[in-house]
């Protein structure tokens, strides 16, 4: 993927997240200096096979994997201290060199266990379907000016204060949440002290860190989690996350220009999948969606709750690709779909009589659509062995072929299973 004129590559989600990203900025970060992560926290699952191991990452970057890439969290990613070291000691129990090859931006916030405990208060009344990792909240405190920044652990007694008084207001929004839960100070102090000398070494301006890095020709990949539908200025809201999922939220939440991105890489599932709550147009009927989900593996990787399923949407991809502006594809998981003897993909909605082209910003709207189901030819044979596109069967390659024309964006990578050499790169 990388070459003379593309240095700067952004990996996003293009349906709602569980795409598949963790495999191809594994494969990808192969040829990269630095993977970044940008945005979310503890909540996103990325779920990379290595041999015989599987490794799921929710904060550190993919790129740890590959062990001359540095990992960096970028300012726009919220971090809890105890999931993350607790990250980082798993995969050095592994064997996996991690000591001087993460940063940590001054400029990021910290999830506390005051924003887990309001995450499950307004999880009991809102019902998102968060992960009640804190995420949400650490961002409002972020937007509402009175977050905690890594940057601050350098002052502590400064920092100490400012906890107290975010402890306090905690308690006062739990008691008019109805929550019989109470933050402690002590607690959260004696996190602070103790992760403080563990995180400060770490502790760097991402940004400036990554400009220096680009002007000097090395090779960055930023790495979105979650998925575009489920960002929060461009998902189906409020089914969303609290964060900038999408390409733009890349060069915000690393810290550089947009005029530094090169090219944004969308992964899409070869069919849809929805963990969490909210509208999916294109879900399978119950017996199929039950196999897709089987023959997936469709279970969060950090909650291992099940996923719904059904069918490609491609105004779901191609309105990913407009926001985002994917210059290229990555379909993984086509072996997936390797017994079905006919494939539906979404072409348009209906609504209300009328022929939708483009994803409705009204949630009730799209609650209300019936997909345009095309009927294509399944390949009834299997293409995890596959390792360019003419190993794959004639079908399998239209499919692929439509896809690529319904989403308006060439197909850059197809992936046929989990292990890493299971790809198909496109020249
Ligand atoms: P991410 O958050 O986008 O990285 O996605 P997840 O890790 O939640 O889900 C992807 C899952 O699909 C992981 O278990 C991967 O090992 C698996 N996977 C990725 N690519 C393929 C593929 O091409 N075929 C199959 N069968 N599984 C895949």
């Amino acid at each position: 993927m990388f070459d003379t004129d593309l240095h700067c590559l952004v990996v996003v989600g293009a349906q709602w997240g569980d795409e598949g990203k963790g495999k191809l900025v594994d494969v990808i970060s192969e040829r990269a200096d630095l993977v970044v992560r940008y945005q979310g926290g503890a909540n996103a699952g990325h779920t990379v096979v290595i041999g015989d191991s599987q490794f799921i990452l929710r904060l550190i970057p993919s790129g740890i994997l590959h062990p001359t890439t540095t990992c960096v969290l970028g300012n726009g990613v919220v971090i809890d201290p105890d999931a993350f070291f607790g990250e980082l000691d798993g995969l050095a129990e592994r064997g996996v060199p991690v000591t001087g090859r993460v940063l940590v931006s001054d400029r990021a916030h910290l999830v506390l266990p005051y924003h887990k405990l309001l995450d499950a208060a307004a999880e009991r009344s809102q019902n998102i379907g968060t992960t009640r990792r804190g995420i949400g909240p650490a961002y409002e405190d972020k937007y509402g000016r009175r977050g905690l920044r890594v940057g601050f652990l350098s002052d502590l007694p400064r920092m100490e204060r400012r906890l107290a008084d975010r402890v306090r207001l905690a308690n006062e929004q739990l008691a008019l949440l109805g929550a019989p839960e109470r933050a402690s100070v002590d607690e959260h102090v004696t996190l602070i002290r103790r992760i403080a000398p563990r995180l400060l070494p770490m502790v760097v301006d991402t940004g400036a860190h990554l400009h220096h890095a680009i002007r000097a020709g090395q090779r960055v990949l930023l790495e979105g989690a979650q998925g575009s539908l489920l960002d929060v200025d461009h998902g189906t809201y409020p089914f969303v996350t609290s964060s900038n999922t999408t390409a733009g939220g890349a060069a915000v939440g690393a810290g550089i220009g947009p005029t530094a991105i090169d090219g944004v890489l969308g992964v899409v599932k070869a069919y849809t999948t929805r963990v969490g709550n909210g509208p999916l147009p294109t879900l399978a009927p119950a017996p199929v969606e039950e196999e897709l989900r089987r023959l997936g593996h469709e279970f969060g990787a950090v909650t291992g709750r099940p996923r719904r399923c059904g069918w490609f949407d491609a105004l779901v991809v191609r309105y990913a690709a407009r926001v985002n502006g994917l210059t290229a594809l990555a379909v993984t998981k086509l072996d997936v779909l390797d017994s079905f003897e006919t494939i539906p993909v979404g072409a348009a909605y209906d609504l209300d009589g009328a022929r939708l082209e483009e994803m409705p910003s009204d949630l009730s709207a799209l609650e209300r659509v019936t997909p345009v189901l095309e009927t294509l030819e399944g390949w009834r044979t299997s293409t995890s062995t596959a390792r360019s596109l003419a190993d794959l069967p004639r079908p399998a390659r239209s499919y692929l072929e439509r896809l690529e024309v319904l989403a308006d964006t060439p197909i850059r990578y197809v992936s046929v299973g989990t292990r890493r050499d299971q790809i198909i790169e496109v020249a």
